[in-house]
């Protein structure tokens, strides 16, 4: 039996650079490390 990686789907918090995978098949709304609803969106590059 040769090993194999299997990748799993999961997410990363753009603020505090969390990774998880969802239990869940809904989209996580909070980042479950800080809580932040903005987990998704990266910070603005200031122009
Ligand atoms: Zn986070």
């Amino acid at each position: 039996m040769a090993e194999i990686k299997i990748q799993v789907k999961g997410y990363k918090c753009e603020r505090c650079g969390h990774e998880w995978i969802p239990r869940k098949k809904e989209y996580p709304i909070l980042c479950p490390k800080c809580k932040s609803a903005y987990w998704d969106k990266p910070k603005k590059k200031r122009n």
